[in-house]
């Protein structure tokens, strides 16, 4: 998502609002300031909190972007009056460019937001960002004692880890997707922080290599272990182990992360009945 809002700023930064075509019933989720307010502004910048892609409109306030699971931007040069499949709203811009922002979802939906300065919206109670001294010091002093998959990927804990980086983190600093913030010991919460900033910086390095414009958001194939049951461990070798939930899995090494134990989950607990 960093990278996204680097390639958004890239375009649009500077480019003057000439209107939003709302495309899909009850995506925005503001209704003052309306849209309409923003018009004959220009974006300042593009930016990132968590998922959200934030354009800052000076002072008039800020529209923000959440793609959910499976929406993009495209870049339409000149604009269209089209009304795509998935499409949720279309931005023009005064010289003829426009964003089209699309989504392939079922189950989630993009959202869109127009703020007021001043107003949070849905940024307020989110936690600090992977990369702060606030979260370092959560991770070394925390006593939280939900699973620390679950800890990581709660937007109020720290902002922006998903299933898949939590996948990858908990790997790499070789944790059980089941233990707790609470039951590491010092060496355990370094490896832990050291887990969080090596995945997200990986990530970034390669969403930014990604070329293909803003048509390719979805998260590629670059996760180390997460989604790769039944392949090898990139490290050990190991055969790749995962637990079921009704709506994702968790992919995890038995040699590296739980000490040679197949973890029990809602799929396994249904076979052996
Ligand atoms: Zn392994």
């Amino acid at each position: 998502m960093q990278a996204l809002a680097e390639r958004l700023d890239a375009v649009v930064a500077g480019r003057e609002l000439a209107g939003f075509d709302p495309l899909s019933f009850s995506s925005l989720k503001t209704v003052v300031p309306g849209p309409e307010a923003f018009v004959g502004h220009r974006v300042e910048r593009v930016t990132r909190r968590a998922k959200y892609l934030i354009f800052e409109v000076g002072d008039v306030g800020r529209m923000l972007l959440h793609l959910s699971q499976a929406g993009r931007i495209d870049i339409e040069d000149p604009q269209k009056r089209t009304k795509p499949r998935g499409a949720v709203v279309r931005i023009r811009f005064a010289d003829g460019v426009a964003l089209l922002v699309r989504e392939f979802g079922t189950e989630r939906k993009a959202a869109w937001w127009m703020l007021a300065p001043g107003d949070d919206g849905p940024l307020a109670g989110l936690g600090p960002e992977p990369d702060s001294e606030e979260f370092a010091a959560l991770v070394r002093e925390g006593d939280d004692r939900r699973r620390i998959h679950t800890w990581l990927r709660d937007q109020h804990t720290v902002a922006g880890i998903g299933r898949g980086y939590s996948d990858d983190i908990l790997w790499r600093a070789k944790l059980s997707p089941y233990a707790t913030l609470a039951s590491l010991d010092a060496a355990q919460r370094e490896e832990l922080l050291d887990a969080v900033h090596a995945v997200l910086a990986d990530g970034l390095e390669l969403e930014r290599q990604r070329t293909g414009g803003l048509s390719e958001n979805k998260l590629g194939e670059h996760f180390e272990v997460h989604g790769r049951w039944g392949s090898p461990c990139p490290r050990c070798g190991t055969t790749l182990e995962r637990i079921s939930y009704e709506s994702h899995e968790v992919t995890y090494c038995p040699a590296c992360q739980t000490g040679g134990k197949t973890l029990a989950d809602r799929r396994r607990s249904r076979l052996l009945k």
